[in-house]
């Protein structure tokens, strides 16, 4: 983090928790200063200007004061709190699950402008029904892979690097498979060609471009059921709100 000293920082509220009887601390993700541990002073005190802005949804610009071992927020001006995503309790699910999964991938001292901007767009994919939340949480997962720089090779065959007849795919390979390497003995499952290339869009295409495509239904099926499996391989970390989500009947 940067030196001591008062900052304008923009970003959104991901967490909150209750210090005491009026207090709270928050964890922000910030263009500037990634993710951010603050401190609220009256932020659960009725009538205090900083109980809306200091809720899970926040998206705006927060001034804060970054001292030696703490960070304080003094004051915020919110430009979107996610209204059409906390009045609906479905929603709620999944936009909790995914403000989760930023705080686990988020960067403390780091540019993290991409995964805001991801985390901007998928909610406001999501309160905008623009697609179903199940598709819109998987393509969000993928991204969020995507902007770590660990997923799927679906560009050249992971066993020989050929980048034609990629119609396998494997986890466990780390991704595509050509139809010769999976002839001559490379364990892994047929791909179609429109889930390999819904998987390289998601992965590269720009990020307000990233909900404005649409899948059969046969290929949602495959692309999640692919996803799936490479999560359950690669990502060992469990996340709270998924069980949640789980629980609820939720989530595919
Ligand atoms: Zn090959």
């Amino acid at each position: 983090m940067s030196a001591d000293g008062s900052r304008r920082v923009s970003g959104m509220v991901l967490s909150s928790m209750p210090v005491g009887e009026t207090d709270k601390r928050i964890v922000l993700l910030t263009r500037e200063e990634g993710l951010i541990s603050a401190f609220v002073r009256g932020g659960r005190r009725q009538g205090s200007s900083m109980l809306a802005s200091s809720t899970p949804f926040a998206f705006g610009v927060f001034d804060v004061y970054i001292g030696r071992s703490s960070v304080t927020v003094h004051s915020a001006s919110i430009d979107n709190y996610f209204t059409e995503i906390r009045e609906d309790i479905d929603l709620v699910w999944y936009g909790t699950y995914f403000l989760e999964i930023a705080e686990y991938y988020g960067l403390e001292g780091a540019d993290e402008t991409e995964r805001l901007n991801l985390l901007y767009v998928t909610l406001s994919a999501l309160g905008k029904g623009i697609m179903d939340p199940d598709l819109i949480r998987w393509i969000y997962e993928l991204r969020t892979w995507a902007v770590g720089g660990e997923y799927p090779n679906v560009y050249s065959c992971t066993g020989c690097g050929r980048e034609e007849e990629l119609s396998f795919f494997s986890p466990s390979a780390g991704g595509s498979i050509c139809r010769e390497c999976h002839d001559s003995g490379v364990d892994a499952d047929p791909i179609s060609d429109s889930c390999l290339y819904a998987i390289r869009y998601i992965i590269a295409t720009p990020l307000n471009r990233l909900y404005s495509f649409k899948l059969t239904e046969e290929v949602r099926v495959e692309l999640i059921d692919l996803l799936k499996r490479w999560k359950n391989r690669y990502v060992s970390h469990r996340f709270k709100s998924e069980e949640f989500l789980k629980f609820a009947g939720k989530g595919e």
